[in-house]
């Protein structure tokens, strides 16, 4: 059976390696990848010395331990790695707030701190007496979660900071699993400054010592080299018998890792509702920044939420120097400013790189005088939205594909909010089904 796998990201290039591994010829399994490289989100860059993750900072981490080993023996093994232990704060004002920020409120001024302590017992209260239900929108689960002193001082305008909607637009199911829920007990210890931690999600976490994120997917993709074909975007998927024929050539089966909204314009015979719901799926894009830094140390933290307004547009700042020494040359530093954009849209006019270096500065992460150069990048599929039409025009966009034998894949090809590691989860399991069927005719 000939396989033509679309995209050669994290998904693509873990399912074509499971196949090998399993035996499969590499004649049968072919990756279309439109970039000149692989790697796809996990891209990394280095520009005169300074590496930094294009798509945002990217860290290695997994609940499932076997497949996080996998990741890091595919780009060289442990040795390759450096190990961190997770140290993120949220910058407000001029203080360092302990993350998750429920955890942290003892660190805030005493005016913030009274507004979100009262308003989380509030919160606590009322769900304690009328046991209500999450509710469905994201802005209202906020306030029936934290309170109105968390919403108003750190959830409200981070959210709106990454979303770019009003948090009424989005539903509160994308949180599910996602924001543990802090024992009151925990809260109220951090408010008058006994230390709890919070969740220890990402606690710790690996990163390559060399190459940037994107090490991980040159390993992956290091013994696939024949079947990887670069800068060869695809363009027409029409039917061919009971196949398909990817750019003119024939295939028994489609794997699809690309943007599930860009299939309508690609594959043949989407009827017009299921291609109008592919369409319409939401997601955010995403502009980053490298800023190199005359400056040989940073704080030891690994990333920082920047929710204020006054702090500018960028919502994440990594330093990305801290995830590994290889990062930046000796005695300098880096960082990375993520910005997101409401997808299909260009990054704003005017001259944003000014507007982040003004409210970086402004939050006191750098000194212009210390900026050696800047480098920026540009990712259209970041961030899934969960909006409240994604449940519906997604299930159907993924039924049709598979009614139609088109297998879809990854964050983008099967839309869920997958980091890497879930992603080769899901190509892992794809490839034992393929196998299996390929073993049992
Ligand atoms: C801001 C941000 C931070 C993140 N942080 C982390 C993190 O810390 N840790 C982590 O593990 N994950 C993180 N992720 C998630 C991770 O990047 C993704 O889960 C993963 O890279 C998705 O891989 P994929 O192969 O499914 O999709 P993609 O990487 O999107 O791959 C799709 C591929 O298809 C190609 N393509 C597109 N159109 C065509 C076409 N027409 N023809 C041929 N090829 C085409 C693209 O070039 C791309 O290579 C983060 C993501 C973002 C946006």
């Amino acid at each position: 059976m000939k396989t033509a796998i679309l995209g050669a990201g994290v998904s693509g290039l873990a399912l074509a390696r499971r196949l090998a591994e399993g035996g499969l010829p590499a004649s049968d399994v072919h990756l279309f990848e439109a970039g000149p490289v692989i790697g796809g989100l996990c891209r990394s860059k280095t520009v005169d010395g300074f590496t930094y993750d294009v798509s945002g900072g990217h860290i290695l981490f997994s609940k499932d331990a076997p497949t996080m080993q996998w990741m890091r023996d595919c780009a060289g093994g442990d040795d390759a790695f450096v190990k961190r232990d997770r140290n993120t704060k949220i910058r407000f004002d001029d203080r360092w707030v302990h993350y998750p920020f429920e955890n942290g409120l003892g660190d805030l001024p005493d005016g913030a701190k009274f507004d979100c302590l009262k308003g989380y017992v509030e919160a606590w209260h009322a769900r304690q007496v009328d046991a209500s239900a999450a509710p469905k929108d994201f802005k209202s689960w906020i306030q029936w979660r934290f309170g109105d002193g968390i919403a108003k001082h750190f959830m409200d305008p981070y959210n709106e900071k990454i979303w770019k909607r009003p948090l009424e637009q989005i539903t509160s199911s994308w949180v599910a699993g996602r924001v543990p829920d802090a024992p009151i007990d925990d809260v109220l210890r951090a408010a008058i400054g006994i230390r709890t931690e919070g969740y220890t999600h990402q606690a710790i976490f690996y990163y390559p010592k060399q190459g940037g994120f994107q090490a991980i997917t040159d390993g992956m993709g290091s013994t696939l080299a024949p079947q990887i074909r670069l800068n060869t975007r695809v363009e027409s998927v029409t039917r061919h018998g009971d196949g398909w024929r990817v750019n003119g050539e024939d295939f028994d089966r489609v794997v699809n890792t690309i943007a599930m909204n860009d299939l309508p314009d690609i594959v043949e015979g989407i009827p017009d509702d299921v291609a109008a719901a592919m369409r319409g799926l939401a997601f955010n894009s995403i502009v980053c920044f490298l800023v190199a830094l005359d400056r040989p140390e940073h704080p030891n933290l690994s990333w920082i939420y920047l929710p204020q307004h006054a702090q500018g547009p960028v919502n994440r700042a990594t330093y990305m120097s801290n995830y590994s020494p290889g990062n930046a040359p000796e005695g300098k530093t880096s960082f990375l400013f993520e910005v997101t954009v409401p997808g299909g849209h260009a990054p704003p006019a005017g001259d944003l790189e000014a507007e982040v270096l003004r409210g970086v500065e402004h939050a006191g992460l750098l000194r212009r005088d210390e900026v050696l150069f800047t480098d920026r990048s540009f990712c259209k599929h970041a961030y899934i939205v969960y909006d409240h039409e994604l449940d519906a025009r997604r299930a159907s966009s993924i039924a049709w594909c598979e009614a139609n034998g088109i297998e879809p894949l990854g964050r983008f090809g099967h839309y869920d909010y997958f980091n890497s590691d879930q992603c080769v989860i899901a190509s892992t399991a794809l490839a034992e089904r393929m196998l299996e069927q390929a073993r049992t005719g």
